[in-house]
């Protein structure tokens, strides 16, 4: 009997799993340096700080503010950051479905994080139906990481990771691990013994 599994399938789902993957890795990264700028950037820093730190902290405080700012305004940083990787990877040989998938979900984060914040009916209906199958960070999700006590669900790309990375406590883990290294509390919250 003639198998169903070809290798053309084969090769289909080996593609699909490393999108997947590739998705989710840009997920943990939105979500890693975010947690950072807010747990420990300074807007006096030099060059990150006007371009990195202070919108970020300026989202916390006015958090529709950056839905009404251009495109390209909004993401430049991640752009030249994600051409830079590419340009990298490929003179590396590195780019494949997973890596070429981080990046371009990764050079789109701070984009779908806003369509998160605009009102419905501003938001593309193709963005809406990945928004409702959970591919695309929701509104009510994202929500979360605007109310007190403001430390979980740092990751902008999806709705998959952020319960996880709570759940077992990833980021007070890190937070924990550096203070005991520098000493160092971040931001708004105090560590102690
Ligand atoms: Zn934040
Ligand atoms: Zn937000």
């Amino acid at each position: 009997m003639e198998t169903l599994i070809t290798p053309e399938i084969m090769s289909a789902l080996g593609i699909s799993v490393q999108i997947f993957l590739g998705i989710l890795l840009a997920d943990f990264i939105s979500g890693f340096f975010h947690w950072l700028e807010d747990c420990y950037g300074r807007e006096h820093w030099p060059v990150l700080g006007p371009y990195v730190i202070e919108p970020n902290i300026r989202h916390h405080s006015r958090p529709l503010d950056f839905t009404r700012g251009s495109y390209l305004f909004r993401n430049r940083v991640v752009l030249v950051l994600a051409l830079l990787f590419t340009l990298w990877f490929w003179a590396m040989g590195w780019l494949n479905p997973f890596t070429l998938t981080a990046l371009v979900f990764g050079s789109q984060a701070n984009e779908i994080h806003c369509w998160a914040h605009m009102p419905t009916a501003k938001v593309p209906r193709w963005v809406q139906f990945l928004q409702r199958a959970g591919l695309f960070l929701t509104p009510f999700h994202h929500w979360r990481h605007h109310r007190a006590p403001f430390d979980c669900h740092y990751c902008t790309v999806t709705n998959f990771l952020n319960p996880v990375l709570d759940k077992i406590g990833f980021f007070r883990g890190l937070e924990r691990m550096i203070w005991i290294v520098t000493s160092k509390s971040p931001r708004d919250r105090k560590i102690t013994v």
